[in-house]
């Protein structure tokens, strides 16, 4: 048992829960150890001191888990695939219930294992609530409908079922946002679910999965598997029992799920990767647009898929809007997550800190020029920190504006007119989301509509809601996660035709 860090800042039934290591898998209702009796260590990003220790399943575990999930979703008679709509309604309320109560709990885990800000943190448990809330008034509404077939003496009708035994295979950025995202619409529609943590951030998904046992889910609905994305995700994706993988990471990692779900042909929804374009024109709001801009890349330390990476700014507001964001920049406060006073946290581990600061190096060798930022705060000599980081000098060819750095990394261009950005934007493998500040409505729904992005913010960025649809364009992935959209994922379409001759 390693020793507590930050212990003064945490709540007495965060210590206890700390104090029950390793830390298991949740297979068939039941917490126990890896088959292998294998571990991982987890760090404190803030230190780098280890704190954590947790069992890692690997192919045996996940074929345990996947053949517990079949045997519950291929039995109509189990509580869960009988279970009325409203009842399952009352199962995902009882959990966001559960969630909000533990709520100081999960955040200062989150706090822990991924190093952000506890305010973050905090903020990152209620949207979970918010979710499991939405999602806990769909499957009332989940419905078929009747189809106007021209054949005489016929009735068509269809049904919406669950697609089945679901894989959640999912990121450390926000551990426990990316399992609601999942899995909120996944129960909702009646499926079974086996998580697959990031091995950077196990422990969140613990406590979420005492809570779902707490809550009254029948023992098994939802199983979890932390370990290697190589070893357990890598059997997830392969297992013939699982009928679909839910994916959020990198796109990388989404093509070798892509090609190692064909065996059984499983359904697959991928939510990837980005570069995302920021635009702010010379008649924007700019005392609105230059903090959110800021907050567009530094927010979670750039640790976002949806990060606005690549700002464009029309040349007569150029340097009123660098030296505005850069000013922000410095005043950022980077500090541990557990520091009231921290406004950015570190990068998750040792191998993002390398990653972002090899990036860094990068742009500095094919010629952009730092701003501001670019190394390790002198006051931070430990753990993972990164200052915010504003490259300008930059060209669009340069590896810092086309690939996804997952960092408070920031590169700035000049543009000068609306077809020159439109195109500029779009010269990217990824497609996920972009920011466009006008006060030209024309200008601002031409450009959205230009725009090959899931999500465009017109006048403001990083927003979600649960009812409305996020995902990605091109190799950003495909699926929506939240709206009515990711039900699509969730369930198959049964048409059903009745011969109703006498
Ligand atoms: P990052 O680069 O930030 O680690 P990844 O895309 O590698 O992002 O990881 C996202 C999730 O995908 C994690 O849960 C990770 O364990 C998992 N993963 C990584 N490699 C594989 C793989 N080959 N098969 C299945 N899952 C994987
Ligand atoms: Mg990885």
């Amino acid at each position: 048992m390693y020793a507590i860090p930050h212990r003064d800042k945490l709540s007495a039934s965060t210590v206890q829960f700390l104090e029950r290591q390793p830390g298991r898998l949740f297979i068939a209702g039941q917490w126990q150890p890896s088959a292998s009796g294998k571990t991982l260590v987890k760090d404190d990003p803030a230190t780098g001191k280890p704190f954590y220790e947790a069992f890692i399943g690997d192919a045996e575990d996940v074929d345990r888990a996947v053949r517990h999930a079949r045997a519950i979703f291929d039995d109509l008679h189990h509580p869960w695939r009988r279970m009325t709509p409203l009842e399952r309604e009352r199962l995902l309320h009882a959990l966001a219930d559960r969630i909000e109560a533990d709520k100081q709990t999960l955040a200062e885990l989150i706090t822990l294992e991924n190093g952000k800000p506890l305010s973050a943190a905090r903020g990152e448990v209620t949207s979970t609530v918010n979710m499991f809330r939405y999602y806990a008034g769909w499957p009332t509404k989940i419905e078929g409908d009747v189809k106007p077939v021209s054949i005489p003496d016929r009735l068509n009708y269809t049904l919406r079922e669950p697609v089945g035994v679901v894989g959640a295979i999912i990121p450390w950025n926000f551990p426990l946002s990316m399992i609601a995202w999942k899995l909120a619409p996944a129960l909702a529609a009646g499926n079974v679910v086996i998580l697959k943590p990031a091995e950077q951030t196990p422990v969140t998904a613990i406590r979420f999965c005492e809570l779902v046992q707490e809550a009254g889910l029948p023992a098994g609905v939802v199983q979890l598997i932390n370990g290697y994305g190589e070893t357990a995700g890598a059997a997830l994706t392969a297992h013939p029992g699982v009928d679909k993988i839910a994916f959020t990471g990198s796109t990388e990692v989404g093509k070798i799920i892509l090609r190692a779900s064909a065996g059984n042909v499983k359904r697959v929804s991928l939510e990837l990767g980005g570069k995302s374009p920021h635009i702010i024109f010379d008649d924007a709001d700019l005392a609105r647009a230059i903090p959110t801009a800021a907050y567009a890349i530094f927010g979670n330390a750039g640790q976002s898929c949806n990060a606005g990476s690549r700002l464009f700014v029309h040349r007569r507001v150029y340097e009123e809007v660098v030296q505005g964001v850069a000013q922000r920049a410095r005043l950022i406060k980077v500090g541990p997550g557990f520091a009231p006073e921290s406004e950015m946290g570190p990068l998750v581990s040792a191998e993002q800190f390398e990653r972002v600061t090899r990036y860094v190096q990068r742009g500095i060798e094919q010629g952009a020029r730092v701003r501001v930022g670019g190394e390790r705060p002198a006051y931070l000599p430990e753990g993972y920190f990164l200052a915010p980081t504003i490259f300008e000098a930059v060209h669009d060819d340069m590896d810092i504006m086309r690939e996804e750095i997952f960092g408070p990394v920031l590169g700035v261009t000049p543009f000068e007119s609306l077809e020159e950005v439109a195109a500029r934007a779009n010269d990217t493998q990824y497609g996920l989301a972009a920011g466009i500040w006008t006060r030209d409505i024309s200008r601002a729904h031409r450009l959205a509509a230009m725009l090959r992005a899931g999500t465009v913010w017109i006048n403001c960025y990083s927003q979600f809601d649960p009812a409305s649809p996020f995902g990605g364009y091109k190799q950003s992935g495909f699926g929506r996660e939240m709206g009515h959209e990711v039900l699509e994922h969730y369930t198959e379409v049964k048409s059903v035709w009745v011969g109703l001759a006498s």
